[in-house]
């Protein structure tokens, strides 16, 4: 009755800790802009099915590709068996579900689970050793130092620690379980019915009882090793939960929405500002002017901060793996400037995070004279950005770097007039000769004539 007590105890403050984190990160992704990104349905599923699920972009690298399968769906497959271990918990009972489906499925079950936890251990191990010992050139760029750095290695650890607990924990199962059947049938011939409720483990934990544990540790011992991997495993589980909003791997749950609204239109295709689409448009064509009523001027032109951003692009931020990929396929980081579109996404989260945390402190109108443009992301990285959107092809989970970058140099063009002299002088001529030389407009076709 303790340990059932314990146990809700635990549950219920992880799950309160959880939820209160996912509602926080919630509302600050409701703190950007809004923008409809709900037409055709269909196509949203089949990008969540073919992204999310499908990881089909992680296929570039086939390789690394069943790797992360491998972690991702030992993963969620491996949270079917905590069902059980959760019930267990809370009605105090032991693998509540083997008298239920019976001895033989429920070995082939355990079977399944235990090969793709021995799989996630290889996909971990594999992980960790690209990262700190032959270390891909995408994980060592400057802004993975410390934190991004060592939450990858936690997680891969956890995952690691998490796995081989649940194997532990089967091995002993599986020992204690024949000793105990073989104790009370020693003088009789046991049934079939009686034989349906043995725990017979499954095809890693047999074989690892053997190798393992040796004859001579008592039942008991076996018993206390079983119950501590048990609740290591399960405090372990909540506390990754709990972990899980503050780290990259919120993209586990996140890739989802994520893709769902993607943004469907070709990625070349920039959003116009309606204002300035109509100053060009009547530049040249002054008969229009009746498809332009008004003159609302909005407020200001890009965003300076993340609340001037989309919904979509604060949630594209919280999504981010961190993978690099983006990083690894942009021609301004390869060329050695210092734009990185991975830091980009970085930024982004830091200062909504850092904004989400003044607002619960100081209330809604808070101001720490700090923005998103000039404190995290500098003009240098802005200015050398080329828009290729090779970033945006490369992201695994449809996020879009380039889109935040868009917002953040209109800002530093329109609002503060931030630019390079060479970029002034072509603004000029486009605004007075409607081409970016300093030609007079009449003169255009003078090449003619000679
Ligand atoms: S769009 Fe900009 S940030 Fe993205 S890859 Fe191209 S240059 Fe890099
Ligand atoms: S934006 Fe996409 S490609 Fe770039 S680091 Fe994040 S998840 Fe990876």
């Amino acid at each position: 009755m303790i340990q059932q007590i314990l146990f809700v105890l635990l549950a219920a403050v992880a799950i309160y800790f959880f939820t209160k984190k996912v509602m926080s990160i919630r509302r600050n992704i409701l703190l950007g802009k809004d923008e409809a990104l709900n037409d055709q349905p269909k196509l949203r599923w089949r990008n969540m099915f073919i992204f999310a699920l499908g990881q089909k972009k992680m296929f570039n690298n086939p390789l690394v590709a069943v790797l992360h399968i491998f972690l991702y769906v030992g993963f969620v497959i491996i949270n079917i068996e905590i069902l059980e271990i959760f019930l267990d918990g809370i009605l105090g009972t032991h693998r509540l579900f083997l008298p239920i489906i019976g001895s033989s499925l429920y070995s082939i079950l355990i079977s399944c689970f235990e090969i793709l936890a021995v799989l996630v251990i290889v996909g971990c191990v594999v992980f960790l050793i690209r990262r700190n010992i032959t270390k891909v050139n995408r994980f060592t760029k400057p802004e993975l130092k410390g934190f991004p750095f060592r939450d990858a290695n936690y997680i891969l650890i956890t995952e690691i620690v998490l796995m081989s607990l649940f194997l532990t924990m089967n091995t002993c199962d599986v020992l204690i379980s024949w000793r105990n059947f073989f104790l009370l049938h020693s003088h009789t011939h046991y049934s079939l019915a009686e034989l349906n409720v043995l725990f017979g483990g499954g095809i890693i934990s047999t074989s690892l009882s053997d190798i393992i544990f040796s004859p001579a540790i008592s039942t008991h011992a076996l018993e206390i090793i079983e119950r501590t991997c048990w609740w290591l495993h399960i405090a372990g589980i909540f506390a990754f939960l709990n972990y899980l909003p503050y780290s990259k791997h919120l993209h586990i749950i996140l890739a989802f929405p994520n893709s769902f609204f993607a943004r469907l239109n070709n990625i070349g295709q920039m959003e116009n500002m309606p204002l300035i689409q109509k100053e060009v448009v009547l530049s040249f064509q002054p008969e229009r002017a009746a498809e332009f009523p008004g003159d609302d001027a909005p407020m200001k032109f890009g965003a300076k901060d993340v609340k001037d951003l989309s919904w979509k692009s604060l949630m594209d931020a919280y999504s981010c793996s961190e993978c690099g990929r983006c990083t690894a396929a942009c021609p301004a980081n390869q060329t050695g400037k210092k734009l990185s579109p991975r830091k980009i996404m970085m930024d982004t989260r830091d200062r909504l995070e850092e904004v989400g945390n003044n607002i619960d402190k100081h209330g809604m109108d808070f101001t720490d004279n700090k923005t998103l443009l000039g404190d995290y992301v500098s003009v240098e990285e802005l200015r050398a950005c080329t828009t290729c959107n090779a970033c945006v092809e490369q992201c695994p989970i449809l996020i879009s770097p380039l889109n935040i970058i868009l917002e953040l140099r209109r800002s530093l063009v329109m609002e503060d007039s931030n630019v390079p002299n060479e970029w002034a002088m072509m603004f000029g001529n486009m605004e007075n000769n409607q081409a970016p030389w300093k030609f007079s407009n009449e003169d255009r076709a003078n090449w003619i004539k000679s």
